[in-house]
């Protein structure tokens, strides 16, 4: 049971074991699989379980192995492929940074935007391109607005913290920025979902914006 048994890719694996992980945790030996298979997932994962891991890998090894898509370019308007939600500026930047060190001379792009800082550098970053952005939902649906991010060609999207999302009142920006991703045929956006508890109002997010997900709880 280690990385070196799943199927990553060379450039991901490499970058796996840069960052000295070894074996899988719990979370990654369950979620990578399901994610990799293509399958929607609601995980149920504390802080520490090694989740920033369990979705940011099939993300970069799904960008890479994927067929990019040719995306518009111009008029400043940037189209992530993948998007991580996370409730904190706190949480947005320890994401970025794994995400960064996982992505490292893969060519995929990572950046990330939140809220309670000025906008600009941010918007600077994000002209240079991106193909996974992370951020807090009330920044994001600033940068929507602005008509400065697209939600159009997003593959991928992983809520992290989902219930402290939903405790800080992040709902109605989340079902926002859910809506602005294109109608995609049935298997063609995947989503995954994970939260340290599951009470009704996550059960609901989970509903309505997974397709035949399978539940995991380590
Ligand atoms: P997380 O729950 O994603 O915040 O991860 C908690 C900590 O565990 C972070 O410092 C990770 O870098 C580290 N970590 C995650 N997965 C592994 C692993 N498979 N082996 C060793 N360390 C890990």
């Amino acid at each position: 049971n280690t990385f070196a048994e799943i199927d990553l890719g060379e450039a991901l694996n490499l970058n796996i074991r840069r960052c000295k992980y070894v074996k899988p945790t719990p979370v990654q030996r369950h979620a990578i699989p399901i994610s990799l298979a293509g399958r929607d997932l609601m995980a149920c994962a504390q802080t520490g379980s090694g989740k920033t891991a369990a979705f940011c890998f099939p993300i970069i090894s799904g960008i890479m192995c994927g067929q990019i898509a040719q995306r518009p370019r111009g008029a400043r308007t940037v189209h992530p492929l993948a998007l991580i939600l996370s409730p904190t500026r706190e949480l947005s930047c320890q994401i970025h940074e794994e995400a960064r060190k996982f992505s490292y001379q893969t060519g995929v792009r990572v950046v990330v935007a939140y809220g309670g800082a000025p906008i600009n550098q941010q918007l600077r970053e994000l002209e240079r391109g991106v193909d996974i952005l992370v951020a807090t939902p009330g920044r994001l649906v600033d940068l929507l607005e602005r008509a400065r991010v697209s939600l159009q060609m997003i593959r991928y999207l992983a809520l992290d913290e989902a219930d402290r999302m939903l405790d800080m009142g992040f709902e109605p920006q989340i079902r926002k920025i859910v809506e602005q991703m294109d109608m995609p045929p049935p298997g063609s956006r995947q989503t995954m979902l994970f939260s340290a508890t599951f009470p009704k109002e996550i059960q609901r997010l989970a509903s309505d914006f997974l397709a035949n997900y399978i539940f995991l709880a380590v």
